[in-house]
């Protein structure tokens, strides 16, 4: 079979993860930390997009105002920029064949985009409307 992959299927890694960088604290992955010799409280932040506020929590220092991320917050924090960034039609997309075998469909994933994925051996499929799946690979 002769398989006819056109060449807007040239998305890298580096599209998908994007320009964004935040630091995660090292020592902890849970709050409150410490800064300025006192413990941070949760603070509840706000991002407006397309008329939309999605709300997010993190720990912030009530000195100096330096605000922390623990690795849920992190994640949440992730999401909502993936979501943010596919809201404005700024997320890279291809479009793949759907296959079907006679009982299940499927859709293959270029290599280019897969290499992480050595390891894992389950994707979560989140239904968002019976026409758009959000898939995680995960584990
Ligand atoms: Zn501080």
């Amino acid at each position: 079979m002769k398989r006819n992959i056109p060449e807007e299927d040239d998305i890298k890694e580096e599209d998908i993860i994007g320009e964004v960088h935040f630091e995660i604290d090292k020592d902890a992955f849970k709050g409150p930390f410490t800064c300025c010799g006192r413990k941070t409280k949760k603070a509840t932040k706000g991002i407006s997009s397309k008329g939309q506020k999605i709300t997010y929590d993190v720990w912030k220092c009530g000195k100096c105002g330096e605000e922390y991320l623990d690795s849920d917050q992190a994640g949440k924090l992730e999401d909502i920029w993936a979501i943010q960034k596919f809201l404005e039609g700024k997320s890279p997309t291809m479009e793949r064949s759907l296959n079907y075998d006679g009982k299940t469909y499927f859709v293959r994933f270029p290599k280019d985009l897969t290499g992480s994925w050595a390891k894992k051996k389950k994707a979560n499929i989140t239904m968002l409307t019976p026409e758009k799946f959000l898939v995680e690979v995960a584990q």
